[in-house]
């Protein structure tokens, strides 16, 4: 079998590059080692795919080589992919600012994608896998577990390493190496936290509470709730915060972002000195956690009775929470992987890799990650589609 593309991954970056070259008159096939396309998709967002970010801009992005992303973000943005799923009917609502999600469903989206590949002329090869990749002259072959296949060029859209059980794997990373490209360290992201048993109890006693702080570690700092759960922290906060977190580091967590605590407490001491501590807390924070912090750290009763030094080392539970996490979730449940295929020897415009046109790499694969709230499909359809136009 001749292929002008086979597109080794039935992911959003591999979907949205098929249908892309398909439209553009090659005959394209897409193999996937899955039972189905598009798993990550129909798991996304809970089931209902934050599927871009309107507000997506290359700052949103993190690499070694953080100019990579610039000219495909550029070429095909937010708007345009919203041009498409609108055409075809499907409902979307902004959650959050920017931040577009289906209304019903993201089988939704993922049935559109599919349609396109169809209307595109795609062909899918699915419970397919690859076991040899070479080149041949100016083409590739691939020998698959359903024979040989000669293609005009390889797109390998084979994602990250998060969720195993949903088909991940490290082929990627292993035909970048056999084709001498280098590999970045790869590690979870957007992921949650586990915590020592200590705070691992504390945490458990109070899952499922949700209260908005500002979380600071290394370079990063988002303001996004934090969610307490059975195993640890979660929550838009620690996701985003992860990707900044390396082992050993803390993180410091604001419980009360923009106000100052300590002059709010020597402010509450000296107006209303019989209020008691748990009270003021109460003011500010969930009810529950404002009484685990008194649990934790002691020290109630009325404010009078509180001196400086005591409301400071309160101040600093509240503005400073300085918590050192165990470790994350890993892999099984990380929404994306950091780093990747080096990107210093593809192309920007067309993402085939310097030399060897004939071999290309998009989408999660690469070392390009977003950070949380769309724009991780942003990127995987924006990389789609820049490397689909070039085939
Ligand atoms: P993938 O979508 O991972 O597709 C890769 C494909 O390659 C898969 O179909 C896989 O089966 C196939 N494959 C892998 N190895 C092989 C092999 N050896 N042979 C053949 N096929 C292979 N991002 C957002 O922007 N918004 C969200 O709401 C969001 N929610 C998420 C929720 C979860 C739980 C997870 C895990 C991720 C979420 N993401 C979200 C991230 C987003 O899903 C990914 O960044 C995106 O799917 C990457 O697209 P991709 O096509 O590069 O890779």
């Amino acid at each position: 079998m001749t292929y002008d593309a086979v597109v080794i991954g039935a992911g959003a970056a591999g979907l949205m590059c098929a249908l892309t070259a398909g439209y553009a008159g090659r005959r394209v096939l897409v193999i996937d080692h899955a039972n189905k396309a598009g798993k990550k998709i129909l798991m996304s967002g809970g089931g209902r795919c934050n599927f871009t970010n309107l507000g997506t801009t290359p700052a949103n992005f993190f690499s070694d080589n953080p100019h990579f992303c610039i000219s495909a973000l550029k070429r095909y943005r937010p708007e345009h992919f919203v041009e498409l799923v609108e055409r075809h009917g499907l409902e979307h609502v902004e959650k959050a600012p920017g931040q577009l999600f289906c209304a019903g469903s993201a089988k939704d989206l993922l049935a559109i994608l599919l349609t396109e590949c169809d209307w595109a002329g795609v062909e899918m090869s699915l419970k397919t896998s690859v076991t040899h990749l070479e080149r041949r002259g100016e083409g590739m072959r691939l020998e698959t577990s359903r024979g040989r296949i000669e293609a005009g060029a390889v797109v390998v859209a084979t994602g990250g390493l998060s969720i195993p059980t949903l088909g991940a794997s490290g082929f990627g990373y292993d035909i970048a190496r056999q084709f001498g490209l280098a590999v970045t360290e790869t590690r979870p992201a957007l992921v949650p936290f586990t915590l020592t048993s200590q705070w691992k109890a504390r945490a458990a006693d109070l899952s499922g509470l949700s209260h908005e702080v500002a979380v600071r570690c290394r370079d990063g700092a988002y303001r996004e709730p934090l969610l307490f759960t059975h195993r640890g922290l979660s929550g838009p906060a620690m996701l985003q915060i992860s990707s900044h977190w390396r082992p050993g580091d803390s993180l410091a967590v604001d419980l009360l972002p923009g106000e100052d605590a300590y002059g709010a407490l020597v402010a509450a001491r000296r107006d209303t000195p019989k209020r008691r501590l748990a009270t003021w807390l109460g003011e500010r924070l969930p009810r529950r956690l404002a009484q685990a912090l008194v649990e934790w750290h002691g020290g109630d009763g009325p404010l009078a009775e509180r001196s400086n030094a005591e409301l400071e080392a309160w101040a600093g539970h509240l503005n400073d929470w300085r918590l050192k996490p165990a470790g994350t979730e890993g892999w099984r449940t990380a929404e994306v992987t950091m780093g990747g295929v080096d990107t210093r020897h593809l192309s920007s415009k067309t993402f085939e890799v310097s030399g060897l046109p004939q071999l290309r790499f998009i989408g999660e694969v690469l070392d390009v990650t977003g950070e949380l709230g769309g724009y991780n499909f942003q990127w995987a359809w924006a990389s789609g589609v820049a490397c689909g136009q070039s085939l």
